[in-house]
C-alpha cells in the first residue's frame, strides 16, 4: 500500500506550530516520516502536489481572498486538520477583533500600510469543512502524533473535552492559586498534560475553553484568588479565546 500524501499550509500565524513540527527531534517523529510522504510544506521544500490524503492548516482565516486558497485545498485533499489556536479557533490572532484601531495601535504611521490590510480572525472552519483539530498554542505535538497516528489505523482520533485541572490534579500539581498566581484551568480544554502549571507557570487556556465554560465563575475566581481588578481579569480570560467568548459578537460576520 503507498503512503498516505501529507501536506501542511500556512495562513495568518507566527508559523510557530510549523517550527513546533520541524523541531520534533524525537523517534515517534521520525518513525511517522517512515509511514507518511510529505507532499507539500513551504517551511521545509519547495515541492507541490495535486493530490493530498492529508491536509494540515496552520493560522487562522483573516482574508476573504484566502477563502479560495483555501477552498482548493479542500479540493485536492481527503482529510483536512486544522493545527495550532490560530486555525482552531482565531487564536491569539482574534483578539484584534473587537479593537477596529489595532492597526494604529501596533504599525502607528505605518498603519495604512497595504499589506496589512486584514478583515477579523477567523477559525479555518469559518471557511470550509474541517475534520480534525489540534489546538494549542503552539499545537501540542504528541497530540499531533496521536491524532495522525489514529487517522493512519484508520481510527477516530479522541481529544479530552475536561478541563485543564483534572491533568493537572493527576499530576499532584501544586495548585498556581496556592502559591499566590492565577491559572484559567478550571475552564480551559485539557489535552497537553496541563504542562504550565507542571513548569510554574499559570494555563492561560491556549487550547481553548471546554464546552459550556463558566466563564463568570472564571472571572471571579482570577478576582477573589488571583487579586486581579475586574477590568484585567476580563482581559485574561480572553487572551487565546476571544473568538470563544458568548460575548464575542464579530465571529461569523
Ligand atoms: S497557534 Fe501559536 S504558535 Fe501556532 S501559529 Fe498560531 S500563534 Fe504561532
Ligand atoms: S494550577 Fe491551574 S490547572 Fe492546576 S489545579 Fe490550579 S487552577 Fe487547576
Ligand atoms: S496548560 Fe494551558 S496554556 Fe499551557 S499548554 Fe495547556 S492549555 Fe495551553
Amino acid at each position: 500500500m503507498s503512503k498516505p500524501k501529507v501536506a501542511f499550509f500556512d495562513f495568518t500565524c507566527c508559523e510557530g506550530c510549523q517550527i513546533e513540527l520541524t523541531n520534533f527531534g524525537d523517534t515517534n517523529f521520525l518513525e511517522l516520516l517512515n509511514h507518511i510522504d510529505i507532499v507539500e510544506f513551504r517551511e521545509a521544500m519547495t515541492e507541490t502536489s495535486d493530490h493530498i490524503d492529508i491536509a494540515f492548516i496552520e493560522g487562522s482565516f483573516s482574508r476573504e481572498e484566502d477563502r479560495k486558497r483555501l477552498e482548493k485545498i479542500r479540493e485536492r485533499a481527503g482529510v483536512v486538520i486544522a493545527y495550532g489556536a490560530c486555525a482552531v479557533t482565531g487564536g491569539i490572532n482574534a483578539l484584534k477583533n473587537d479593537r477596529p484601531d489595532y492597526k494604529q495601535c501596533v504599525y502607528g504611521k505605518d498603519a495604512e500600510m497595504p499589506h496589512l490590510d486584514s478583515q477579523i480572525a477567523r477559525p479555518i472552519s469559518d471557511a470550509i469543512k474541517v475534520d480534525f483539530e489540534v489546538s494549542g498554542c503552539p499545537m501540542d505535538k504528541y497530540e499531533f502524533l496521536d491524532i495522525v497516528s489514529h487517522l493512519l489505523h484508520g481510527k477516530t482520533p479522541v481529544v479530552p473535552n475536561y478541563p485543564v485541572c483534572v491533568e493537572c490534579k493527576r499530576n499532584e500539581q501544586i495548585c498556581r492559586f496556592d502559591e499566590g498566581d492565577y491559572c484559567l484551568g478550571m475552564i480551559a480544554k485539557a489535552g497537553c498534560g496541563a504542562k504550565c502549571p507542571a513548569d510554574g507557570i499559570p494555563c492561560e487556556a491556549c487550547r481553548g475553553f471546554i464546552d459550556s465554560p463558566n466563564e463568570a465563575a472564571l472571572k471571579k475566581v482570577l478576582m477573589e484568588r488571583g487579586n486581579m481588578s475586574e477590568k484585567w481579569a476580563e482581559k485574561k480570560t480572553k487572551m487565546f479565546t476571544a473568538n470563544l467568548r458568548s460575548d464575542a459578537k464579530t465571529l461569523g460576520v
